[in-house]
Protein backbone atom coordinates (compact mmCIF):
# COMPACT_ATOMS: atom_id res chain seq x y z
CA UNK A 1 0.00 0.00 0.00
CA UNK A 2 1.32 3.34 -0.60
CA UNK A 3 1.81 6.08 1.58
CA UNK A 4 0.10 9.72 0.95
CA UNK A 5 1.95 12.07 2.40
CA UNK A 6 2.73 16.12 1.38
CA UNK A 7 6.47 15.75 0.73
CA UNK A 8 9.02 12.76 1.51
CA UNK A 9 11.64 14.60 0.90
CA UNK A 10 11.61 16.11 4.40
CA UNK A 11 12.12 12.92 5.97
CA UNK A 12 15.59 14.39 7.46
CA UNK A 13 14.09 17.10 9.16
CA UNK A 14 11.44 14.88 10.98
CA UNK A 15 13.98 12.21 11.83
CA UNK A 16 15.78 14.62 13.49
CA UNK A 17 13.06 15.61 15.59
CA UNK A 18 11.87 12.12 16.23
CA UNK A 19 15.38 10.98 17.41
CA UNK A 20 15.18 14.06 19.78
CA UNK A 21 12.05 12.82 21.01
CA UNK A 22 13.94 9.34 21.28
CA UNK A 23 16.94 11.06 23.65
CA UNK A 24 14.08 12.66 26.28
CA UNK A 25 11.93 8.99 26.77
CA UNK A 26 13.24 6.72 28.24
CA UNK A 27 10.45 4.39 29.34
CA UNK A 28 9.65 4.64 25.13
CA UNK A 29 13.39 3.64 24.87
CA UNK A 30 13.48 0.87 27.22
CA UNK A 31 10.39 -0.88 25.82
CA UNK A 32 11.80 -0.31 22.03
CA UNK A 33 14.79 -2.32 23.23
CA UNK A 34 12.61 -5.22 24.52
CA UNK A 35 10.52 -5.22 21.48
CA UNK A 36 13.39 -5.48 18.90
CA UNK A 37 14.06 -8.74 20.85
CA UNK A 38 10.77 -10.05 21.58
CA UNK A 39 8.69 -8.69 18.86
CA UNK A 40 5.08 -9.00 20.34
CA UNK A 41 3.33 -7.42 17.67
CA UNK A 42 5.16 -9.47 14.76
CA UNK A 43 1.97 -10.43 12.58
CA UNK A 44 -0.05 -7.72 13.50
CA UNK A 45 -1.04 -4.45 11.70
CA UNK A 46 -1.94 -1.39 13.72
CA UNK A 47 -3.48 1.19 12.13
CA UNK A 48 -3.26 4.74 14.22
CA UNK A 49 -4.99 8.15 14.30
CA UNK A 50 -2.60 10.85 15.92
CA UNK A 51 -1.69 14.11 16.33
CA UNK A 52 1.06 13.50 13.79
CA UNK A 53 4.35 15.03 15.33
CA UNK A 54 7.56 13.77 17.02
CA UNK A 55 6.33 12.18 20.09
CA UNK A 56 4.37 10.04 18.72
CA UNK A 57 5.83 9.65 15.39
CA UNK A 58 8.16 8.13 18.07
CA UNK A 59 5.46 5.70 19.77
CA UNK A 60 4.40 4.54 15.98
CA UNK A 61 8.19 3.78 15.70
CA UNK A 62 7.94 1.65 19.15
CA UNK A 63 5.40 -0.41 18.04
CA UNK A 64 6.96 -1.29 14.49
CA UNK A 65 9.92 -2.41 16.42
CA UNK A 66 8.23 -4.91 18.11
CA UNK A 67 7.26 -6.13 14.83
CA UNK A 68 3.69 -4.53 13.71
CA UNK A 69 2.91 -3.23 10.35
CA UNK A 70 1.94 0.54 11.06
CA UNK A 71 -0.65 2.41 9.62
CA UNK A 72 -0.84 5.79 10.20
CA UNK A 73 -3.02 8.95 9.98
CA UNK A 74 -3.60 12.31 12.02
CA UNK A 75 -6.39 13.32 13.87
CA UNK A 76 -6.23 16.84 13.05
CA UNK A 77 -5.21 17.85 9.74
CA UNK A 78 -3.33 21.26 11.60
CA UNK A 79 -1.70 19.49 13.86
CA UNK A 80 -0.28 16.99 11.38
CA UNK A 81 3.68 17.07 10.46
CA UNK A 82 5.07 16.91 7.09
CA UNK A 83 8.70 15.93 8.17
CA UNK A 84 7.45 14.03 10.65
CA UNK A 85 5.48 12.02 8.30
CA UNK A 86 7.89 12.01 6.10
CA UNK A 87 10.18 10.43 8.24
CA UNK A 88 7.71 7.76 9.10
CA UNK A 89 7.27 6.57 5.84
CA UNK A 90 11.40 6.67 4.84
CA UNK A 91 11.17 4.34 8.01
CA UNK A 92 9.05 1.60 6.45
CA UNK A 93 5.56 3.08 7.78
CA UNK A 94 2.32 3.07 6.05
CA UNK A 95 1.42 7.09 6.38
CA UNK A 96 -1.75 9.01 5.18
CA UNK A 97 -1.34 12.40 6.30
CA UNK A 98 -0.51 15.99 5.77
CA UNK A 99 -0.80 19.16 7.61
CA UNK A 100 -3.79 21.42 6.15
CA UNK A 101 -5.58 18.86 4.67
CA UNK A 102 -8.53 20.13 3.07
CA UNK A 103 -12.02 18.80 4.81
CA UNK A 104 -12.25 16.30 2.00
CA UNK A 105 -8.53 15.31 2.06
CA UNK A 106 -9.32 14.46 5.42
CA UNK A 107 -12.14 12.70 5.57
CA UNK A 108 -10.69 10.78 2.31
CA UNK A 109 -7.27 9.72 5.02
CA UNK A 110 -9.91 8.77 7.57
CA UNK A 111 -12.42 6.98 5.69
CA UNK A 112 -11.64 5.42 2.65
CA UNK A 113 -9.74 2.37 2.01
CA UNK A 114 -6.64 3.99 1.53
CA UNK A 115 -6.28 5.13 4.78
CA UNK A 116 -5.90 3.36 8.25
CA UNK A 117 -9.67 3.50 9.10
CA UNK A 118 -10.14 1.41 5.47
CA UNK A 119 -7.30 -0.85 6.39
CA UNK A 120 -8.90 -1.97 9.72
CA UNK A 121 -12.13 -2.45 6.99
CA UNK A 122 -9.89 -4.38 4.79
CA UNK A 123 -8.69 -6.75 7.44
CA UNK A 124 -11.85 -6.97 9.78
CA UNK A 125 -13.01 -10.81 9.03
CA UNK A 126 -16.99 -12.15 10.05
CA UNK A 127 -17.05 -15.82 11.07
CA UNK A 128 -19.19 -17.92 12.80
CA UNK A 129 -18.13 -20.38 15.17
CA UNK A 130 -19.17 -23.58 14.14
CA UNK A 131 -19.68 -24.82 18.30
CA UNK A 132 -22.00 -21.93 19.15
CA UNK A 133 -24.32 -21.89 15.75
CA UNK A 134 -27.23 -23.22 16.64
CA UNK A 135 -28.44 -23.51 12.80
CA UNK A 136 -31.12 -20.49 13.69
CA UNK A 137 -30.83 -18.97 10.02
CA UNK A 138 -31.00 -15.91 11.58
CA UNK A 139 -27.89 -14.62 9.92
CA UNK A 140 -28.38 -15.70 6.36
CA UNK A 141 -31.66 -14.38 6.16
CA UNK A 142 -30.41 -10.73 7.39
CA UNK A 143 -27.11 -11.00 5.07
CA UNK A 144 -27.80 -8.73 1.95
CA UNK A 145 -25.53 -10.38 -0.68
CA UNK A 146 -26.24 -13.66 0.54
CA UNK A 147 -23.13 -14.72 1.63
CA UNK A 148 -23.88 -17.08 4.45
CA UNK A 149 -24.78 -20.70 3.84
CA UNK A 150 -25.98 -23.68 6.31
CA UNK A 151 -28.96 -25.62 6.89
CA UNK A 152 -31.61 -25.40 9.64
CA UNK A 153 -29.90 -26.86 12.88
CA UNK A 154 -26.34 -27.10 11.69
CA UNK A 155 -23.28 -24.83 11.52
CA UNK A 156 -23.45 -22.04 9.35
CA UNK A 157 -20.82 -20.54 6.95
CA UNK A 158 -19.81 -17.17 5.68
CA UNK A 159 -18.37 -16.97 2.52
CA UNK A 160 -15.55 -14.34 3.00
CA UNK A 161 -15.24 -14.32 -1.21
CA UNK A 162 -18.88 -12.69 -0.87
CA UNK A 163 -18.80 -11.07 2.72
CA UNK A 164 -19.25 -6.78 2.06
CA UNK A 165 -18.53 -6.73 6.10
CA UNK A 166 -21.78 -4.86 6.96
CA UNK A 167 -22.22 -6.53 9.85
CA UNK A 168 -26.05 -7.31 9.74
CA UNK A 169 -25.25 -11.20 10.58
CA UNK A 170 -23.52 -10.18 14.26
CA UNK A 171 -25.68 -7.68 15.14
CA UNK A 172 -28.78 -11.18 14.23
CA UNK A 173 -26.78 -13.42 15.95
CA UNK A 174 -28.51 -13.97 19.68
CA UNK A 175 -26.09 -16.70 20.50
CA UNK A 176 -22.86 -15.19 19.95
CA UNK A 177 -21.77 -17.37 16.83
CA UNK A 178 -20.39 -14.23 14.76
CA UNK A 179 -17.25 -13.45 15.23
CA UNK A 180 -15.57 -9.99 14.11
S1 LIG B 1 -27.74 -16.27 13.59
FE1 LIG B 1 -26.10 -17.15 14.86
S2 LIG B 1 -26.91 -19.10 15.57
FE2 LIG B 1 -28.21 -18.44 13.90
S3 LIG B 1 -27.36 -19.48 12.12
FE3 LIG B 1 -26.42 -17.46 12.23
S4 LIG B 1 -24.53 -17.72 13.39
FE4 LIG B 1 -25.78 -19.54 13.71
S1 LIG C 1 -21.06 -9.16 7.46
FE1 LIG C 1 -22.83 -8.65 6.19
S2 LIG C 1 -22.25 -9.36 4.14
FE2 LIG C 1 -20.83 -10.34 5.56
S3 LIG C 1 -21.77 -12.32 6.00
FE3 LIG C 1 -22.44 -10.89 7.61
S4 LIG C 1 -24.42 -10.09 6.86
FE4 LIG C 1 -23.37 -11.04 5.10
Amino acid sequence: MASEIRNPQLWQDGRLKIDWVRHHMPLLNSLEEEFRTTLPFKGLKVALSVHLEAKTAYLCEVLAAGGAEMYVTGSNPLSTQDDVAAALVHAGLNVFAWYDATPEEYEAHIIEKRCPAGVCKALMRYEIIADKCKGCTLCAKKCPVGAISGSIKTPHVIDAAKCIKCGACAAACRFGAVLQ
